[in-house]
């Protein structure tokens, strides 16, 4: 099981800001806020990244993504919200623990940079 900062969020070792938690998942609000609305979707189950996941995983994957959207609503942000996973260092990864960043409350261009 890898070990990463966010392992620390998960067993409450670090405090975060904690928007939303069940038995798979952790939401909480980014340290370093990148719109009104920054928060991190992560499995409690430490998969490096999207790579990294299997069959096995796409039930788990697919709650991810409905919680975004359960968080996305609570935060009055569900009409326009940008779900981004980086996968890899090469597109800006840091955390190699698989997570959705959820980001409202301004305006978005596309293509992303
Ligand atoms: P990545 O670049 O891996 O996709 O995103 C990692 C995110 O985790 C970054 O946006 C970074 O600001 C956030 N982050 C890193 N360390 C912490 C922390 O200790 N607490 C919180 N809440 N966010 C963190």
């Amino acid at each position: 099981m890898s070990e990463t900062i966010f392992t620390k969020i998960i067993n409450k070792e670090i405090p975060a800001d904690i928007v939303y938690e069940d038995d798979l998942c952790l939401a909480f609000r980014d340290i370093n806020q990148q719109a009104p609305v920054h928060i991190l979707i992560i499995p409690k189950k430490a998969i490096p990244k999207l790579n990294d996941a299997g069959v096995a995983d796409q039930e788990l994957l697919g709650h991810l993504m409905l919680v975004a959207y359960e968080v996305a609503d609570k935060e009055g942000v569900a009409d326009a919200f940008r779900l981004v996973l980086n996968n890899g260092a090469g597109v800006g990864q840091e955390i190699f623990h698989i997570h959705f960043h959820l980001l409202a409350g301004r305006s978005f261009t596309w293509p992303p940079g």
